[in-house]
């Protein structure tokens, strides 16, 4: 017999509204998905093809938990982004077919240490300590896809003050756009959840900062940092 010689890590899950939890496996992020926030991060918002990073799925906050600031930073960045959370896998997903793909979607925050992130890319260095980071990825509850939402008012309040605000028709690859060119890269699998990309006005947190970030259509997602 081959008993783990370790405890197993405990399954990561997500709270899916309604109820029931959606079992994680892997999350991919996508960079620069809106023209505003390339702008402001000093790239150029052309259809180049887009680009993923992931976190590992122990990286999320759910349920409105604290988020704990991290280590080695003085620069930690919100992103608020639309997630979608894959409820059929595939590989070689074709655009017309991706939504199909979809089981629901979440409100989600791809928190940054943006000085790690520059140094690296300074250093063309891999992005997984500026991105993978312990608790870099609150949640919001999962909603079961209805309509999928093309359109709608994302925003981020920071202390009740909006920071973050675009719309998801700004996207430079949409979600069908999305999934199909990820499955092209790697074969996708029910549990997959993929950060969908920042609208501009990313900037610096605090301890004792209360962030609400809200999707039309899809929810809201409550966070403190601590
Ligand atoms: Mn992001």
């Amino acid at each position: 017999m081959n008993a783990y010689v370790t405890a197993p890590p405990p399954q990561i899950a997500v709270p899916v509204q309604g109820g029931g939890l959606f079992p994680v496996r892997r999350v991919y992020c996508v960079g620069r998905n809106y023209a505003a926030h390339a702008r402001e991060m000093g790239g150029d918002p052309s259809r180049e093809p887009p680009f993923f990073f992931a976190k590992p799925a122990d990286a999320l906050v759910t349920g409105g938990a604290d988020t704990p600031y991290p280590p080695a930073t003085e620069n930690l960045h919100h992103e608020v982004e639309l997630v979608v959370a894959i409820g059929q896998g595939g590989a070689d997903i074709s655009v017309e077919t991706a939504l199909s793909h979809v089981f629901g979607y979440a409100v989600g925050l791809d928190l940054t240490r943006r000085d790690l992130q520059e140094q690296a890319k300074a250093a063309r260095q891999p992005w997984d300590m500026g991105k993978g980071f312990d608790a870099s990825g609150p949640i919001g509850t999962i909603i079961p896809a209805g309509d999928h939402p093309a359109a709608g008012r994302i925003t981020l309040q920071v202390n009740g003050q909006t920071r973050q605000s675009g719309d998801l028709a700004d996207m430079i690859w949409p979600v069908p756009e999305i999934i199909a060119a990820l499955s092209r890269l790697v074969r996708l699998a029910p549990g997959d959840l993929i950060f969908t990309g920042t609208p501009d006005g990313v900037g610096p947190l605090a301890r004792g900062d209360v962030l609400r970030g809200e999707i039309a259509g899809v929810g809201v997602l409550e966070t403190r940092i601590t």
